[in-house]
């Protein structure tokens, strides 16, 4: 399976930004061995499309878990989907910490962008907190119960340490490993064979200078990257360490 870079542009980008997503389908990277992927804001989507040429997927930050109504300011799934979006983030630690999201929500949306057809990379991690209190992986099985929609079909899972994202801090290769592990015995506990199949990312400080590392670390399917994901040059760099 070849390796999937994920970038998060999250609150970030105008205009000529897009300008870096067309560089990026341009390199001929996505045609390799990795798939290239980019979340811009909403606002972007569909000039980010357009540029991406097929060869950049582009997908949505967040999406709501209705498919319309009365719901001022939100983004639908079908809506991402009419853009040419092909996935979405759903529980990212930020919407979690800004929007009050809750596991149940991070469901729901979850099933929105499947029923839209979209492939969906479902963000879970725990705080710093809760890794030096030793809760890592009861944290983790408690988001992902409380989150996985129905089934593996189109899942994608993100772990992101909330401490790790922004901060420069990674954690170390046997840290990683070990969440990843144990994420699998999660997956194929409630999917049985088909949570083998389901692709798990690391997020968080991801940079050009570690991600050989960690690409290498066992069932890190790919990484999901904020900051250095925001220039073609950056996430180009990481995409050739894959
Ligand atoms: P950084 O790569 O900026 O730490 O952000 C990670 C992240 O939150 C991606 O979703």
């Amino acid at each position: 399976m070849p390796a999937l870079i994920v970038g998060n542009w999250k609150m970030n980008g105008l205009g000529e930004a897009v300008a870096e997503i067309a560089e990026m389908a341009g390199s001929g990277a996505s045609s390799r061995r990795v798939g290239l992927w980019i979340a811009p804001p909403f606002t972007l989507i569909d000039r980010a499309v357009i540029v991406s040429a097929g060869s950049v997927k582009i997908g949505g930050q967040d999406c709501h878990h209705k498919d319309s109504g009365a719901h001022t300011g939100c983004v639908s799934a079908p809506m991402l989907a009419d853009l040419g979006a092909g996935f979405v983030i759903v529980g990212h630690s930020e919407r979690r910490r800004d929007n009050g999201e809750r596991d149940a929500d991070v469901r729901a949306k979850a099933m929105a962008g499947k029923a839209a057809g979209l492939e969906v990379i479902l963000c879970i991690g725990e705080t710093r907190d809760e890794r030096d209190a030793g809760e890592t992986n009861a944290v983790l099985s408690a988001q992902l119960a409380g989150s996985l929609p129905d089934d593996a079909e189109a899942l994608i899972i993100a772990y992101e340490p909330v401490w790790a994202i922004g901060t420069g801090l990674v954690p170390t290769l046997d840290d990683v490993a070990a969440a990843h592990a144990h994420i699998r015995s999660q997956l194929v506990a409630r999917y049985g064979a088909a949570g083998h199949g389901v692709r798990i990312l690391y997020g968080g400080s991801v940079t050009p200078a570690n991600a050989a590392d960690l690409l290498r670390v066992a069932d890190v399917g790919g990484v999901l990257v904020g900051g250095a994901s925001l220039t073609a040059a950056s996430l180009l760099a990481i995409a050739s360490a894959a």
